[in-house]
């Protein structure tokens, strides 16, 4: 008899209930199709969207013109960087303000003065392509459309494995992290499954590494998404390259594009070419083309790098935390009321934070959201070769889910997958993992392989030597704390889980950082500290062939 407490049969299985996710829901029951969304949290209040976003990218042919190239340039040239297939790229971008004009019809705020107001992110003089924004409510709007849209959605249900066989998804297993003491094992057989779980965070030290959810991405997201995918054959893309975001320092929060001010240094003097005093339009986009600079300037004597507001006026700084309250960083600004920080009288040191996987460094997918598996597609944040953010993720997981219903339509049944392989291993882990009585937790797990993967495959220096040490240890970490972890608990289990999709995901940044054999963006190498203009084109893929793990280059396209 099966240990699976529960089986559901679906057409389309999501897994990750985030803004992508949820936006997968609401486009595949438009079209008529059974879908499940498997959150381990809960959808009204999950992922880096839980408590708001401001700046939603897209291109609004009224603002911008008719010529869209305009603005995949700007996409190109700022934040998002250039790791990203352009025919992914254009294809959302085409679709952008029909999801905008969605959002606002079901009732988050597109343009809460009217107008469509793009400001921050932006060079000046060039065309600007962030759409302001009210998001505080945007998970439970998204939240309330979806469950009307009769989506079945199982919260606290985190899914540990894809199973595909022969080339085909069949379905996934998890677990529901409910009661304390017995997690329900649960699987889904489904005709095809689109994953939307997010950004990969924790695989590095945090910038308070004593408080390892002080990050700037939801701590949740813990790169299952990359995992399952890898595990079951699919190919991740530029996991080599590593994304740091920056902000207020130890105080780590997203938002850096929101600030209204201007990098200076200690005296006050403007670091960047950008702006030499404060430009709602614009912000200072240097703290997005410069993202080093915060440590660089440490290491060599010259920082701390400020943001510096006592030039904004008045009128812009209540705009500025009007966007921040939007993006969730309410608690930032409770701190800086409590404290008396008058941001016309303080300068707010901003850090680099720590790296994650995001924009780069996830799933492959072609226009369509379809990866090298059949019946498996991808969108959102756990993308590698396109930098989602949320108007990506929104524009996504529409256009996949409405392909991965096309796709479903042509499957005659659901499969059983309780059955499996990957079922009994999680069945066989659960047990082992919560019947021992002595070994190391979940926590000791994660602190030795984020300390490990950020000296040996960091932002600070990466070479041969050093990723082979690295990845020797991370081997041996793997091999011991799969064998002895102990779980007391449903929650420490699922947690658990994560670090063993982790040690996967670590094992990859590795495998590339080695193959890639030049310095590009984060991905510093002693041995080889030019860049190479052979590889600005071309993208690196990881798969795993007959449980091997086979690393090419492919033409960016
Ligand atoms: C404070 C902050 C401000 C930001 N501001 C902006 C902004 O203004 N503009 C912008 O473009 N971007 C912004 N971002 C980034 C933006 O929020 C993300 O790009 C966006 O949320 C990505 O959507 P997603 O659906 O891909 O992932 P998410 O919204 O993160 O959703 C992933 C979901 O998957 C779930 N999940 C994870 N693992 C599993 C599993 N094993 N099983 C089941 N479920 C799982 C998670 O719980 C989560 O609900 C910001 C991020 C933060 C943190």
């Amino acid at each position: 008899m099966s240990v699976f407490s529960k089986i559901y049969e679906t057409d389309l299985l999501i897994v990750g209930g985030g803004i992508g996710g949820l936006m997968a829901a609401i486009s595949a029951r438009q079209e008529g199709a059974d879908v499940l969304v498997a959150e381990k949290a809960h959808i009204r209040r999950s992922g880096n969207g839980a408590t708001g976003n401001d700046h939603f990218v897209c291109y609004i042919p009224e603002v911008h013109g008719d010529d869209m190239d305009v603005v995949l340039q700007e996409f190109y040239s700022g934040l998002a960087g250039s790791f990203q297939d352009k025919d992914i790229v254009r294809r959302n971008f085409a679709e952008s303000f029909e999801r905008v004009l969605d959002w606002e019809r079901w009732g988050i705020p597109m343009r809460p003065f009217g107008y469509w107001d793009f400001t921050g992110h932006s060079f000046p003089g060039r065309p600007r392509i962030w759409l302001k924004y009210e998001g505080a409510t945007q998970k439970a709007v998204l939240a309330r459309e979806a469950m009307k849209s009769g989506a079945k959605i199982v919260n606290k249900l985190s899914i540990v494995d894809l199973v595909v066989r022969d080339g085909r998804v069949l379905g996934a297993v998890g677990i529901v992290v409910r009661d304390a003491d017995k997690p329900e094992l649960v699987a889904i057989r489904a005709k095809s499954v689109m994953l939307q779980t997010g950004s990969a965070n924790r695989l590095f030290n945090s910038v308070t590494p004593g408080w390892m959810f002080n990050i700037c991405r939801c701590p949740s997201d813990a790169g299952a998404g990359r995992a399952t995918a890898y595990r079951a054959g699919a190919k991740l893309v530029n996991m080599d390259v590593p994304y740091t975001h920056a902000g207020p320092k130890y105080f780590s929060r997203s938002g850096k594009g929101t600030w209204i001010g201007v990098l200076t240094d200690y005296h006050g003097k403007r670091i960047g070419p950008f702006v030499d005093k404060p430009n709602r339009e614009c912000g200072d986009v240097t703290v997005d083309v410069w993202t080093s600079v915060y440590s660089e300037k440490h290491k060599d004597g010259s920082g701390p790098v400020y943001m510096d507001c006592t030039q904004t006026s008045e009128e812009d700084l209540a705009y500025m935390k009007w966007g921040l309250s939007h993006e969730g960083n309410t608690t930032m600004l409770e701190y800086m009321e409590n404290e008396g920080i008058d941001l016309r009288k303080h300068k707010v040191e901003f850090s680099q934070y720590e790296c994650n996987l995001r924009g780069r460094g996830g799933i492959e997918i072609n226009a369509e959201c379809e990866t090298n598996i059949k019946g498996l597609y991808a969108g959102g944040d756990d993308l590698g070769n396109y930098h989602a953010s949320v108007g990506g993720a929104a524009t996504t997981g529409w256009i996949g889910a409405k392909n991965a219903v096309r796709y479903a339509a042509q499957i005659a049944a659901q499969e059983a997958v309780e059955d499996s392989s990957e079922a009994q291993w999680l069945a066989d882990f659960t047990s082992a993992a919560m019947s021992r009585v002595d070994g190391p937790t979940w926590k000791e797990g994660n602190v030795a392989l984020s300390q490990i993967i950020t000296d040996y495959a960091g932002v600070d220096i990466r070479s041969e030597t050093l990723m082979l040490a690295g990845r020797e240890y991370l081997g041996n970490l793997k091999r011991k704390f799969l064998s002895t972890v102990t779980a007391p608990d449903t929650y420490s289990l699922m947690r658990t889980l994560e670090v063993r999709d982790m040690l996967e995901i670590g094992d990859v940044i590795f495998l590339g950082g080695l193959e890639r054999k030049e310095s590009r963006g984060h991905h510093k190498r002693s041995d080889f500290p030019f860049t190479n203009p052979l590889l600005s084109d071309k993208m690196q893929t990881v798969r795993l062939v007959d449980g091997q793990p086979v690393v090419e280059w492919r033409k960016r396209h």
